[in-house]
């Protein structure tokens, strides 16, 4: 059994943390929004009133935030982990955040002896709630084998993929497919409906072919029928964007196409939807076609 102080218990955060107390951790959870902490409890687990209280007893903090400034300021601010915790603990960040601000957190890290893994996480909210998220480690391996059993309760899929950013970098790839196959499922619907052909029967005959996705089979009736209530929010792709965009310039690569999607996710974001999933990039290929 591990103590675990959990910070950010959003759409995700929240069922992961009710996974670390079934499986018989101790878990400590912190979110800004005291509501955000009902599951959390209900499952068995324990609600701090700040940072403080949820990690100075935790053998292992995790923070699942929205972007770099948050986890920032909850892990170098003055009453954050690194002021708090023990020495010695290990911080697993799974928030997405860009590459250069987990290295920079594992560095600041190490001048306490705190031990940082950065582990963003792919599968959206139905991985979360089934514990069956695809998850990305970048950090050293000795560290990545220590949180390996708390990682099995979360997720299906668990890779060390490199060293500090490593994981936040294929994360950003993940996100540049995720937002592609979006932005394409999104122009089939359009071109069928304008044709005249049921979109839901064609989506269905492409979800048994080669252009099968994980995004056709778990979203293309919920787009076919305009739901669009989150899940992934088109806020938070449009940070992703920019976060896959920076990693190509600081890798010296030039990725066209997802320089296209960036823009398609700032629209939808201009227009309004940014409280919307994801899937609602549809409503920004319909625009374009005058048939909003
Ligand atoms: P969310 O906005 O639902 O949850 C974030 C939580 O953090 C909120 O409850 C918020 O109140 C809390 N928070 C913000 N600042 C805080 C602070 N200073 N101290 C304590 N709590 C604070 O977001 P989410 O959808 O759960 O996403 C979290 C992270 O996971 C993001 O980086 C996102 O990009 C990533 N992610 C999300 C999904 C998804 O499908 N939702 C999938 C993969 C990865």
């Amino acid at each position: 059994m591990t103590t675990v102080g959990f910070i950010g218990l959003g759409i995700m955060g929240s069922p992961m943390a009710a996974h670390l107390v079934n499986a018989g951790h101790e878990v400590i959870g912190f979110d800004v929004v005291p509501e955000s902490l009902t599951a959390l409890t209900e499952a068995g687990g324990k609600a701090a009133s700040n940072v403080a209280e949820a990690v100075t007893g935790a053998e292992v903090v995790i923070t699942m935030l929205p972007n770099h400034p948050h986890v920032e300021s909850v892990v170098l601010g003055d009453d954050g982990v690194l002021q708090n915790a023990k020495d010695g603990i290990l911080l697993v960040d799974m928030s997405t955040i860009r590459p250069e601000s987990s290295l920079a957190i594992a560095e600041a890290a190490k001048a306490k002896g705190i031990r940082v893994l950065d582990a963003p996480v792919s599968g959206g909210e139905a991985g979360a709630k089934n514990a069956a998220l695809s998850i990305m480690v970048g950090g050293d391996a000795a560290d990545f084998e220590a949180a390996k059993p708390l990682f099995d309760v979360l997720g299906k899929t668990v890779v060390h993929v490199g060293p500090h950013g490593a994981g936040q970098v294929v994360k950003a790839a993940n996100q540049l497919v995720v937002g592609g196959t979006y932005a394409l499922v999104a122009e089939a619907i359009v071109l069928l409906e304008a044709s005249g052909v049921d979109a839901k029967t064609g989506l269905d005959v492409l979800a048994g072919g080669l252009a099968a996705s994980r995004i056709l089979d778990l979203k293309r009736e919920s787009m076919v029928a305009r739901q669009f209530q989150p899940g992934f929010r088109i806020d938070l792709h449009h940070k992703d964007m920019g976060i896959a965009l920076a990693a190509a310039r600081q890798a010296d690569v030039s990725l066209p196409v997802t320089g296209l999607i960036a823009q398609l996710v700032a629209a939808a974001r201009a227009m309004g939807h940014g409280s919307l999933d994801h899937s609602a990039l549809l409503k920004v290929t319909e625009q374009l076609s005058g048939r909003g």
